[in-house]
């Protein structure tokens, strides 16, 4: 059975022209850029000429660009990083942002730091005029996820870095869902900080990189080295970075290629559900959203039940977050968006991307509507309320 997958926001497969260019450097050109001799320097020019072609993807300086092991590692290197070079203070972040960035304030909680979280409207918006609000004279940093990785919603980074600014506040945004899919330019957002990840935009796993503005002094957190500037310590992900760069120059240049046809194929699914099964909701705000993402909450049943029936067909979707997989907790992000625990259970996620087509639309339409009634005549809730 030909699968169908149908979640590129946890993932995306990798693009055969970035693992082309990879292979060289796993092969032949396998030097440590820091070596001296000829085949080290080698290396080392193509490791920046990478690095270029991430900065002018966001329209950063390439010095500005400090290669990690992924989004999760630039978002504990901004917040980290700032919280450790101030050593006390107050931070403000949203209640939707990714585990990668709550976790990290959760232990700076610990270690005696004062976090403030924001609350969302019911799209999942954060209003900038609470931003001002939080503002105390302590506070040390801004952080305010670009793209929720759960339901696609897109804050008002602009409006939110020039209130930062005036205060003089740093401005770190988690932008892993944002970069490759829309236009991000750093220097009209005015970020100080800004985190991305190659394998959200058909890079390879385990490399991504943190924006830290000109003047943004971060204290390292992996020591061990001279390498990125004594930001990060540790030889080179090499085969990673050339695929990052290979990945941000292809995005550049594709950006708008396949934009009209995925989301077509995204508001032809969300128009079927509306019309066909009763009960739904589609969350996330109706404009200001991810054009590749659908989450839906299907009321009194489970996203797991859901999303292991698909999974049956032969189709890949996700509850919520893959990151919140495996625990039943509903999603944080939709209980902050008001929903209630039982609807938040029955979310499941649908992501597209490049390799999708009409057919896989037309796959889930003919097996979707049979499960949800399936596990519906099953469910103790539907029973009730019918
Ligand atoms: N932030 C967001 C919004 C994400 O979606 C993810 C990936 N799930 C991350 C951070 C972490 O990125 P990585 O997997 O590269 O560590």
């Amino acid at each position: 059975m030909k699968r169908i997958y149908c979640d590129h926001t946890s993932t995306t497969p990798i693009d055969e022209r970035v693992l082309n260019e990879m292979l060289l450097f796993l092969k032949e050109k396998y030097a440590n850029p820091s070596s001296i001799h000829l085949q080290g320097q080698e290396v080392r020019k193509h490791v920046e000429i990478a690095r270029k072609k991430v900065a002018e993807l966001i329209n950063a300086d390439s010095h500005e660009i400090v290669f990690t092991s992924g989004g999760t590692e630039a978002n504990n290197l901004a917040i980290k990083g700032i919280a450790f070079k101030k050593g006390k203070g107050h931070i403000i972040t949203s209640k939707i942002e990714h585990h990668s960035v709550l976790d990290v304030l959760k232990y700076l909680e610990k270690k005696g730091f004062d976090v403030t979280y924001l609350d969302v409207d019911k799209y999942g918006l954060v209003n900038p005029d609470d931003v001002k609000k939080a503002i105390r004279d302590d506070t040390i940093l801004i952080t305010i996820i670009f793209a929720s990785n759960e339901v696609g919603t897109i804050q008002p980074v602009k409006e939110i870095s020039e209130i930062a600014r005036e205060k003089g506040i740093p401005f770190h945004t988690d932008a892993c869902m944002m970069v490759g899919l829309e236009k991000v330019d750093v220097k009209e957002l005015g970020v100080d900080m800004l985190s991305l990840s190659a394998h959200k935009f058909y890079g390879p796993k385990g490399i991504g990189a943190l924006y830290a503005r000109k003047g943004i002094l971060l204290e390292s957190l992996i020591h061990g080295g001279h390498h990125e500037k004594r930001r990060r310590g540790g030889s080179e992900n090499v085969p990673g970075i050339i695929g990052m760069g290979k990945a941000s120059e292809l995005a550049m240049e594709e950006i708008e290629k396949d934009r009209e046809r995925i989301k077509e194929l995204r508001d032809n699914l969300e128009k079927f559900i509306l019309e066909s099964i009763p009960d739904v909701i589609v969350v996330g705000h109706p404009e200001k959203r991810l054009y590749n993402i659908l989450t839906v909450c299907f009321k009194y049943i489970e996203g797991e039940s859901i999303l292991l029936n698909l999974d049956f067909e032969g189709i890949s979707v996700s509850s919520g977050s893959a990151c919140t997989s495996g625990s039943l907790e509903p999603s944080h992000v939709l209980l902050a968006m008001g929903l209630p625990h039982e609807v938040a259970h029955g979310s499941i996620r649908f992501s597209f991307g490049k390799i999708n087509n009409l057919k896989d639309v037309e796959k889930i339409k003919e097996v979707l509507p049979g499960i949800i009634n399936k596990l519906r005549q099953m469910s103790p809730f539907w029973e009730k309320n019918k």
